[in-house]
C-alpha cells in the first residue's frame, strides 16, 4: 500500500508548477518539515546575501552604507514588498519591530484614533478567547496603564459583542491552532457599521494565502516575518495601515526613526508623515536583509499558486493518512477553503507523539495542551513528503513507539 501510495504523490510532484523552488531552499537530508508555519526554512540566497551585507556593506562600508546601501530606506522598502502581498499598496506597510510590539503601538493608536474622532469612551479592545497569547497580552499590558479594557467573546459570537463602548477588533486571521480562517470582509464590515476599527494579525496568513486587506477595508494590520516569509529566527515583523488613517496616526513608541526628520536632532518629536511614523529605533540591518530575501522569494513564486497548493498538499495529507486506516480528531475545518497552510489533530498523547516523529525527521509541533499541528509550507514541500509523513504517523501510532520515555520529556519550546 506505501508503495502505491508514494507512487501517486509522485506522480503529483511530476506534475507539481512549484516543484522547481524547492531547491531555492536549504533542507537537512532525511528531514520532512511540517513546521514552517512556525519557522520558515532557509532560502539558499540568503546565507549569500547576508554575507554581502556582513563584510561588504557593514565591513567595508561602515557607516556609508545608511546611504550608500540604502539601509535609511531598508525598512520600508521591505513593507514595499510584503504589500502585494497582503492586498495593501506599496506605502501601507513597514517592516520592523516584533509583532508584539506592532500589536501595542497599533492597540494604542487605534484607541488614540477614537479619542481624536469625539468617541474616547470606547476602550474596550474586542478579541476570542484562545487567540495568540501575545495578542491578549498585550491588551493587557494597555488595560494596565488604564487605557483600555479588554473583552473577550467566542468566534461565533463576536459581532454581537461589537457595542459603543468597542474601539478596535483585533483578531487573527488564520487561527494560529486550528487554522481555522475568519471572514475579513464581514467582520470587519460589522465592526465598522459599529464605529470600530478592526486591526488583523497575519502572522499565519502572509505567504501561505491570499489577503486583501484594501479590498476588506481593513483599519490596521500586523504580521511576523518569520514563518510563511521564511526571514529567520526572530526576523523583523510587519505593520500596515490603511492610507486614510496616515494623518490622524499617533503610535506611542516616539522614536528618533519615526521622527519627520531624524538627522534634524530636536528636541520635539514631529511624526513623519506617512507610514514611517510607525518606526521606533534604529532597524534591524542583518534580519532586514534576510527577511527581504525570503519576502521576494514568496512574491516570485506567487500567494495564488502557493495557495493552491497548501490546499492540495492539506488534502493529500488527509487521503494517505485516510488509507492508513487513521482516524485522528481533527480540530482544523475539514474543508481547505476554510483554513490556512496547516492541520491540527487532538490526541491525549499529542505531546509524545510530536516528539516521536521528530525523532524520525518528521518536525511538526505540538501545542498545548493536546494538539499535534502539521504545517504546509507550500513553497518546498512535496506530495512525496505528505505520503512519508503519514506513513511515519502510522507507524508511531500502530507501534506504540510513542510511549517510549524519552518522547515525554517536556522541551523549553515545543
Ligand atoms: C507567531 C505569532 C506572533 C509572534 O509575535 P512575535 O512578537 O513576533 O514573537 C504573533 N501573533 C500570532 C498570531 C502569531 O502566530
Amino acid at each position: 500500500m506505501a508503495d502505491a501510495i508514494l507512487a501517486r504523490a509522485r506522480e503529483f510532484d511530476a506534475a507539481d508548477p512549484l516543484a522547481e523552488y524547492r531547491e531555492r531552499f536549504i533542507l537537512p537530508e532525511g528531514v520532512i518539515y511540517l513546521d514552517g508555519n512556525s519557522l520558515g526554512a532557509l532560502p539558499a540566497a540568503t546565507p549569500v546575501r547576508i554575507e554581502q551585507v556582513v563584510r561588504g556593506e557593514w565591513g567595508e562600508g561602515l557607516i556609508r552604507s545608511w546611504n550608500d546601501s540604502g539601509w535609511i530606506g531598508a525598512a520600508r522598502r521591505v513593507g514595499s514588498k510584503i504589500a502585494p502581498l497582503v492586498g495593501a499598496q506599496s506605502h501601507e506597510v513597514i517592516a520592523g519591530d516584533s509583532t508584539s510590539v506592532n500589536l501595542f503601538k497599533l492597540i494604542a493608536a487605534a484607541l488614540d484614533m477614537q479619542a481624536q474622532s469625539g468617541s474616547g469612551r470606547r476602550k474596550v479592545i474586542l478579541s476570542e478567547p484562545g487567540n495568540f497569547p501575545t495578542d491578549l497580552y498585550m491588551i493587557t499590558g494597555l488595560e494596565r496603564q488604564g487605557l483600555a479594557q479588554r473583552r473577550l467573546a467566542d468566534r461565533d459570537r463576536l459581532i454581537e459583542a461589537i457595542d459603543d463602548d468597542v474601539a478596535l477588533l483585533l483578531l487573527t486571521h488564520v487561527h494560529y491552532k486550528s487554522g481555522e480562517v475568519f471572514d475579513m470582509a464581514a467582520l470587519t464590515r460589522a465592526a465598522h457599521d459599529a464605529g470600530a476599527l478592526v486591526l488583523w494579525d497575519l502572522s499565519h496568513s502572509c505567504g501561505s494565502l491570499p489577503v486583501d486587506l484594501n479590498g476588506c477595508a481593513a483599519d490596521f494590520a500586523v504580521g511576523c516575518g518569520y514563518k510563511y516569509l521564511n526571514g529567520g529566527p526572530g526576523a523583523p515583523a510587519y505593520a500596515f495601515v490603511a492610507e486614510r488613517h496616515h494623518a490622524a496616526l499617533n503610535q506611542p513608541l516616539t522614536g528618533w526613526f519615526g521622527h519627520a526628520a531624524p538627522f534634524a536632532f530636536s528636541d520635539d518629536y514631529v511624526p513623519a508623515p506617512g507610514i514611517d511614523r510607525l518606526l521606533c529605533g534604529t532597524s534591524p540591518i542583518l534580519g532586514l536583509a534576510a527577511l527581504e530575501v525570503g519576502v521576494e522569494l514568496i512574491a516570485e513564486i506567487g500567494v495564488d499558486r502557493l495557495y493552491a497548493k497548501s490546499q492540495a498538499l492539506s488534502e493529500f495529507f488527509l487521503e494517505c493518512l485516510g488509507e492508513w486506516g487513521l482516524d485522528l480528531e481533527l480540530v482544523s475545518p475539514p474543508h481547505s477553503a476554510q483554513r490556512g497552510s496547516q492541520l491540527s489533530f487532538r490526541h491525549p498523547e499529542a505531546y509524545a507523539i510530536c516528539q516521536a516523529l521528530i525523532a524520525r525527521g518528521v518536525i511538526g509541533d505540538f501545542r498545548d495542551p493536546d494538539i499535534l499541528r502539521l504545517g504546509f509550507a507550500p513553497a518546498y514541500l512535496r506530495f512525496a513528503d505528505m505520503a512519508e509523513a503519514a506513513r511515519h504517523l502510522a507507524e508511531v501510532l500502530s507501534t506504540g513507539e510513542w510511549q517510549r520515555d524519552e518522547f515525554s520529556q517536556r522541551n523549553a519550546v515545543t
